[in-house]
Order: C-alpha cells, then sequence, then structure tokens
C-alpha cells in the first residue's frame, strides 16, 4: 500500500534508494527500510546490510548518512501497516532464517497464517508479525540453487495482493519483482534498472517504464529486464513513456489526488473483502474475531461517526437492521457524547473513522466502553487510537488516503459494514444460503462495476460542467440512497462551497420542496430499490415546480424520461452495491463541479483530513 523502490546498475545503490524514498514520502507511510548487498571485498564475503527506522525516513537517511553501506543492488521501503504494529521489527525489508533472502512488500497476504504455521514447523524462525515474513521464509523454502525458479514457486502458493521487490545475497546481479493486485514498475535506465511501486521514486532517472502485469515476475540482471508468469512464460510487458513531472506522478497522471483516489476505488473494495469472505458467504475479520455465540448475545447496534463517516453509519444501520433484524442506530458521534446513555453490555458499538484520530468519535468509542459495550473500530489506519482503544478493529486496507475529502474510505467503510451486517445475519440465523450467494456475487462484482462507472467520467464531467452554474442544489433518495444523498450533498459542499443540502424523498413536501425553482436543481437517486417508484412519484412533483432534475436510474429504466431534464443511467446491481455506485458518482460529480469552478480540490478551504479536536 505503500512505497517500493528497488536499485541494480553501475552507480552506488544507496544515495538513490534514499532519494527515491524520500520522494515516496507525500504517500504517508509510518516506518521506512532499505538493504542493499555489499560485494565482496578482498578476504570477505558478500553480505547484505540491513538499515531500518521505525520513523520517519529523514532519521532512515541519518542512519545510513553515518554508516553508508556500499554497492549497486538495494531495495527500500516506506511502510503502511497492515498486519503488526508500525516498530523497527516489522518494518521492511524482512529477511530469512539466513539473512540471505531480502524482500519489500505492498499489500496484504491473505493466506500468511497458515504459510507461517507450516514454515514454522519446519523450523523457519520468524521475527516480526508481518504478513510479509512469510514471503522470504517461503523463498527459502523452495531454494534449490535458482533465486528466480524460488520466488516463482514460493508466489504460486500466495493469495492476496502484492507488490514485491526482492533479491538474494548468493545472486549480486539479480533483483526481482512481482505484482498480483498492486502496482509495480521497471524502470529501464542507461546501464541501470529500477523497481518501483510508484513512478513518482523513479521519475528523475528515467522516463521508460515497463508496466507489469498481474501475477507477472520481472528478472532485472545487467544484461535487462525479462518479464514472464508465475510459470515461467516469457511475457512481453507493455514500455511506456512517461513524461510527467514529479507533482504529476505522485497523481499518477491524474489532476488531483481525489480524483486519482475516486479511480482507486476499485482496488479499496476488494482490499476490504480480501480474505474475509467465502464462497458461502461466510465472514471473518482477523482483529474482530468474536464467536458466533457471542456475537449473538448483543441485541443493539450502535454505529458512530462524523463527516462521511457518519453517512457510512447510516448505510450500517440500514444494513444490520435489515438484514441481521438488530435494532441499529447511527449517531453523530459529538452529540452522542453529550447524550445520556440508554444502552450498556449487550450493545455492540461500532465507531468508523478513516484516520483513527476522531476526537469527537474517539469520545464516543469510550463512552460506549465505560458502559460495557463490546466495541470495534473501522478504520483504514492501523494501531491508531481507535483501532488500540476499541475491543476489535476491522481496517479498512484502502492504503493511505490524501486528499481532504474522503472518497475510496468511504466505499471501504460501506463495504466492511456490509460485511459485518452480513455476518450478524449470518450468526443470529436471519439469511437464506440463497441470498448470501447473492450478496458474495454482488460483492465480487462491484470492483469491476466501479470500474466501468469511473472510466464514464468524462460523460459526468460534462453534466457537472452544465449544473456547474447553479448555486444552490437538493439531493435525495430513499432508505439507502437517503444517506448517499447526505454524502453527495456534503461532497459538493466540501470542495465546490456551493449549497447543497440531502433530504428524504418523504420529507421533501413537508418543507424543503418550498425552495425550489428553476433555479434550484435537485439530484435524485431513483436505482431500482423497494421505493424506486415513490421516488418517481416525487421527481413528477419537482418537475412541475420548475427545478431542473438529475436523475441516477439503473441501466434500461425510462420512467423518468422527459420528465428528468437529465438522467444518468447506472450499472444494475444489489441495492447496497448500488449505493456505493451511487456515492461514486456523485462524488465525480461533485469533484467536475469544484474543478469547473477553480477551487482547490484536495485541500478545501477550513477543512483538515483528520479532526483531532472537538
Ligand atoms: N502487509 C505488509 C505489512 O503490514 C505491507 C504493508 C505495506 O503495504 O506497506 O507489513
Amino acid at each position: 500500500m505503500c512505497g517500493i523502490i528497488g536499485y541494480l546498475g553501475d552507480r552506488e545503490a544507496t544515495p538513490i534508494l534514499m532519494e527515491s524514498l524520500k520522494r515516496l514520502e507525500y504517500r504517508g507511510y509510518d516506518s521506512a527500510g532499505v538493504a542493499v548487498l555489499e560485494l565482496a571485498r578482498p578476504g570477505e564475503e558478500a553480505h547484505t546490510t540491513l538499515t531500518k527506522s521505525e520513523k520517519k525516513v529523514d532519521t532512515l537517511i541519518s542512519k545510513l548518512q553515518a554508516n553508508m553501506p556500499t554497492g549497486h543492488l538495494g531495495i527500500g521501503h516506506t511502510r503502511w501497516a497492515t498486519h503488526g504494529k508500525p516498530t523497527y521489527i516489522n518494518a521492511h525489508p524482512h529477511t530469512d532464517c539466513h539473512g540471505k533472502i531480502f524482500v519489500v512488500h505492498n499489500g496484504i497476504i491473505e493466506n500468511f497464517a497458515e504459510l507461517k504455521a507450516e514454515l514454522q514447523a519446519k523450523g523457519h524462525n520468524f521475527t516480526s508479525d508481518t504478513d510479509t515474513e512469510v514471503v522470504p521464509h517461503l523463498i527459502e523454502a523452495n531454494y534449490k540453487g535458482d533465486f528466480l525458479a524460488a520466488v516463482r514457486a514460493a508466489l504460486k502458493r500466495i493469495h492476496g495482493a502484492y507488490a514485491l521487490a526482492m533479491f538474494s545475497t548468493d545472486d549480486p546481479e539479480l533483483l526481482i519483482g512481482a505484482r498480483l493486485n498492486a502496482p509495480l514498475v521497471v524502470g529501464l535506465g542507461d546501464h541501470e534498472y529500477y523497481i518501483a511501486s510508484d513512478i513518482t521514486a523513479i521519475i528523475p532517472y528515467t522516463k521508460r517504464v515497463l508496466v507489469l502485469g498481474e501475477g507477472e515476475v520481472a528478472a532485472v540482471t545487467p544484461l535487462g529486464a525479462t518479464v514472464s508468469t508465475l510459470d515461467g512464460i516469457t511475457v512481453q510487458p507493455k514500455l511506456i513513456h512517461v513524461d510527467w513531472d514529479v507533482s504529476q506522478a505522485q497523481k499518477s497522471g491524474f489532476a488531483h489526488f481525489m480524483l486519482k483516489e475516486i479511480h482507486e476505488t476499485p482496488e479499496a473494495v476488494a482490499n476490504a473483502v480480501r480474505g474475509r469472505l467465502t464462497d458461502d458467504g461466510i465472514v471473518s475479520f482477523r482483529e474482530f474475531d468474536v464467536d458466533d455465540e457471542k456475537l449473538r448475545s448483543y441485541n443493539e447496534v450502535l454505529l458512530l461517526g462524523m463527516g462521511t463517516s457518519r453517512h457510512a453509519a447510516m448505510v450500517g444501520e440500514f444494513l444490520v437492521e435489515d438484514w441481521a433484524g438488530i435494532p441499529a442506530r447511527a449517531e453523530d458521534a459529538s452529540e452522542f457524547r453529550y447524550r445520556r446513555p440508554t444502552f450498556g453490555p449487550k450493545t455492540l458499538a461500532v465507531v468508523l473513522t478513516q484516520s483513527g484520530e476522531t476526537a469527537d468519535t474517539l469520545v464516543g468509542l469510550h463512552r460506549a466502553k465505560e458502559r460495557g459495550a463490546l466495541t470495534v473500530a473501522v478504520t483504514n489506519v492501523f494501531a491508531s487510537s481507535a483501532a488500540r482503544d476499541a475491543d476489535g478493529a476491522i481496517y479498512l486496507h484502502s492504503g493511505p488516503e490524501i486528499g481532504v475529502a474522503s472518497t475510496k474510505t468511504l466505499a471501504a467503510h460501506m463495504v466492511s459494514l456490509s460485511l459485518l451486517a452480513l455476518r450478524l445475519a449470518t450468526v443470529n440465523g436471519r439469511i437464506s444460503l440463497e441470498r448470501r450467494h447473492e450478496l458474495v456475487a454482488a460483492l465480487r462484482a462491484l470492483p469491476d462495476q466501479i470500474r466501468e462507472l469511473v472510466d464514464r467520467e468524462p460523460e459526468i464531467a460534462k453534466l457537472a460542467k452544465r449544473y456547474s452554474r447553479y448555486r444552490n442544489f437538493m439531493y435525495f433518495g430513499r432508505g439507502l440512497s437517503y444517506p448517499v444523498a447526505l454524502e453527495g450533498a456534503l461532497k459538493l459542499k466540501e470542495i465546490s462551497y456551493v449549497h447543497a443540502e440531502g433530504t428524504t424523498g418523504g420529507e421533501l413536501k413537508h418543507g424543503p420542496i418550498a425552495l425550489l425553482d428553476k433555479e434550484f436543481p435537485v439530484i435524485a437517486i431513483c436505482t431500482a430499490s423497494s421505493t424506486k417508484d415513490k421516488m418517481v412519484s416525487n421527481v413528477y412533483e419537482i418537475a412541475a415546480r420548475d427545478a431542473p432534475v438529475l436523475a441516477l436510474v439503473t441501466a434500461g429504466d425510462h420512467s423518468l424520461d422527459g420528465v428528468a431534464k437529465d438522467v444518468f443511467e447506472m450499472p444494475a446491481a444489489e441495492e447496497s452495491m448500488a449505493a456505493i455506485l451511487n456515492t461514486v458518482a456523485l462524488q465525480l460529480f461533485a469533484y467536475h463541479v469544484a474543478v469547473e469552478l477553480g477551487q482547490d480540490v484536495d485541500q478545501p478551504r477550513n477543512l483538515a483530513k483528520s479532526v483531532t479536536v472537538e
């Protein structure tokens, strides 16, 4: 999820690794490290020097400057912890029992626990809590004199997501990269090669880049780079020429981090599901491992959050009630903390915070704990305050989010809550196997559906351009589309500073409709649901007041043709997945309105990414 750099070439590796890690810092990380292979001097054996820091890259650089390893092959890493706290021991690179094989990794090894147990049984000695450490040990276990073959054999056993850079002290002229569900590129220089998770790392050195495909391995030697599959079949990699500057590269060529992060939503959703769902819809959370009987004993679910996380909480409320039949309530954490609590040890309290540091939400969490509730934090940041203080954690695994306005992490929050609701529904015997199969299929289809939707960004941009002249917007929906409407309005307010509100279809006639006229457009969320027909009637009422309507409808639904001013067709999806798709569409809409108005999308005025004060 964070940064990888590898170097093999004529120059000294250490300064290049240091500079590249500095350039990767913008992504956010918690610890860093490098391994450099130092060639044998007379009377000495080749050996690798490992330097790590549990703090910032600058601390690592000071350590390196005090004791500079010399050599032409090395790897470096900035870590965004997913398994194991951000400590010195857990910082990458990781190595095998004999300190010969060195590995840096981005992503999550889903089946690391079983692999670790198997390797430990064979006598392998593990020193960290990371999932990553199984990789060097597994390569060691498969090593029969051919490093590349051992890497391939090891990777065949690994499930999940990885971008890896690796070398072995026994092979001083071989740098290996591999990827699955996580990005990795190979940079081609002049008598030198780079492996990087992010083009930013290598942009000053080369413009020629090979993009690895899923499940491909790159073997880099002084003679060049060859790419093959895990079965050893050579593939012709895609060579691209990048002419970005560093700032463009940080955003992968997107104009803003927010847009890049919206485009990362498919991966964020896949990461939130990864390793947690069986084909039969049985859900398990590694860091929230409560047995079925205990989980059944909770008769109320309280969901706390602020801002976008509060909207996620509202989605959770709906799903827990609808699927699991358990009373649920979503609360604004800042209000909740001052109320007189009416819940206790039979309550499951779910706190939602991307950063894990949201002050109001943390107080809510502490209050829930004091009352004896079982608490679980749904958060993106490993070992954050919320994750540490709660009884359990469900990590989003979205990778760093830099844009102040949350995007991909909301989708990950919504997916995580649907998994939690599914788990509660299953332990309470409220959901059939057939329905579980339906939900598994829907969750697995979602990343591709989101990908198709974000590919239609130009259509949304065109609409946004037309609507950007209005100064007020009303968003509305029913059921799950209500929090989606609130979120759509919030996103527009946050980044474009245009007034927007969200309401329910039913509430509209009880006041808000008075605002509407031809200068007050309405965004109507009318995708397939049990209340869709009611929404259609509401749109007729609005159209009668001359307000321009932009309606989101399910593909093939023509009931609003000629009534709404604009109709945007969304992919057909299960209702809870449609909520996520609708959210993404409205994020893109808000983004393009803000861009049209020339606003600072990534750093909107008056807002901070993590609100750590009350
Ligand atoms: N899962 C690995 C860890 O926790 C890699 C994290 C990363 O992508 O930085 O160490």
